[in-house]
């Protein structure tokens, strides 16, 4: 019998490409999702690049081309508390794989309601799976997809650890060596609920010996995937807005449609990638090495390489000949940051990474310029910020902008 697993959030840029893997590698995939990414999609009057149909057209074509039925269940894993229950208990999956939450920092930043939206659903979300687990008293293990974020954007000045941290402690004149939680340091309301998160995994971990793994993953850029490409039906997601577009599938695709690359600040910014096709082998090495029993939350640094923006954004202008223009920055964040992550055990348990090239640039590249008429150009510049003195740049200068509130940056 095939071995079964639930996919929350299964509708979304992460989790489509991920169920259609994991059915294809052999799994018997559940998706649970509310849709609700779509319809923020239709709050925000901006749709993905690429057209991404319903879930029953996308299942169906699937069904045609592989024979693999994958099961949808459309309901709100932070509210129906015991649909997820039942569904558990009826399945007994051997793993959980935990999509299911709002992922955009700039969209948590837009306003009270976002904020709170973002926290309920979250933390709601990801109690709720924990809760439910333990109360269907089943041996099942949870893969969380939290951020490289959590770990904040300063310079940390060492490589990153995956998860923990080694650290001496005075105690009364000597020193004690522990192993503690990297302190959490989020720089967003999305980043805030990520390290809430990982606090509930500690709990339930601890308490209920629940088997967890915690994937800090870092951005996600590139649309398809091996199996997303085998029908147009099956498209994976491309968002391009200012706030769900991630940084170079929003570079490439500005420089597809002639918009100036929007570099914010001084693209002095380090930041952690990974490519899609990658992220869904990951997610398969995390379900086929589960933690053992009474091993506490496993953490990978679910990520390939790091790039400064500024850098990224001339290798696109190198490539398709864009301009770059810089925006007063929306965050608050450091001008400038250095990242350096630890990612051995992906690598230990054989994963190849994908890194940047021109070939996977090109071809993203070509998947935005094929759906431009899609685009939206009004819904590019950033418009969300984390405080509201910060100045919404629509108009971008050819210097970088260091200061970042109104007064100062005119
Ligand atoms: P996404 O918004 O495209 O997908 C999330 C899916 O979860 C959506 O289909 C949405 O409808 C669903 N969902 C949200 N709340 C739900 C709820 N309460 N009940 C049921 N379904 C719900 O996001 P994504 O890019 O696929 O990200 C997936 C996960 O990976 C997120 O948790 C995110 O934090 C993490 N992650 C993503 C990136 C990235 O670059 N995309 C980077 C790091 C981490």
């Amino acid at each position: 019998m095939k071995k079964k697993v639930i996919v929350l959030g299964g509708d979304g840029f992460c989790g489509w490409p991920t169920s259609l893997y994991l059915s294809r590698s052999g799994y018997d995939v559940t998706i649970v999702d509310n849709l609700s990414r779509r319809k923020i999609d239709v709050e925000l009057e901006c749709e993905s690049l690429t057209p991404i149909r319903p879930m029953s057209s996308r299942l169906a074509k699937w069904r045609e081309l592989t024979g693999e039925d994958i099961r949808f269940f459309n309901f709100d894993v932070a509210r129906h508390y015991h649909r997820l229950l039942t569904l558990i208990k009826e399945l007994e999956p051997m793993a959980i794989v935990h999509f299911a939450e709002q992922r955009a920092a700039p969209y948590s930043m837009k306003s009270s309601y976002h904020k709170r939206y973002t926290v309920d659903n979250n933390l709601n979300a990801t109690h709720n799976v924990l809760c439910a687990i333990v109360e269907s008293g089943l041996d099942v293990h949870l893969i969380h997809l939290g951020t490289t974020g959590v770990y904040g954007y300063g310079t940390a000045g060492i490589q990153i650890p995956e998860g923990y941290l080694k650290v001496k402690v005075d105690a009364g004149g000597t020193d004690e060596e522990m192993k503690i939680m990297y302190p959490p340091h989020p720089g967003s309301i999305y980043h805030m609920t990520k390290t809430q998160d990982a606090l509930s995994f500690l709990y339930y971990n601890r308490n209920d010996g629940l088997r967890i793994t915690d994937l800090h993953q870092g951005i996600v850029w590139g649309t398809n995937t091996n199996e997303t490409m085998l029908d147009e039906i099956l498209i994976n997601r491309f968002d391009y807005d200012g706030d769900y577009g991630t940084v170079l599938n929003r570079f490439l695709m500005q420089a597809a449609i002639g918009h100036p690359l929007t570099v914010h600040g001084t693209g002095g910014q380090t930041r952690a990638f990974i490519n899609i096709q990658d992220t869904v082998k990951c997610i398969r090495i995390a379900v086929e090495n589960p933690p053992e029993h009474g091993e506490p939350v496993k953490i990978f640094n679910q990520t390939t390489e790091c790039h400064n923006i500024l850098e990224l954004a001339k290798q696109i202008k190198k490539l398709c000949g864009a301009e770059i223009k810089y925006y007063v920055n929306p965050r608050n964040e450091d001008e400038k940051n250095d990242l350096n992550f630890c990612n051995d055990n992906f690598m230990k348990l054989g994963l190849n990474p994908i890194t940047l090239n021109e070939g996977l640039m090109n071809e993203i590249h070509d998947i935005a310029k094929k759906y431009q008429n899609r685009c939206d150009i009004s819904k590019i510049i950033c418009t969300s910020r984390w405080r509201s003195d910060l100045l919404i740049d629509t108009k971008g200068s050819t210097r970088p902008v260091i200061k970042t509130s109104f007064e100062k940056a005119v």
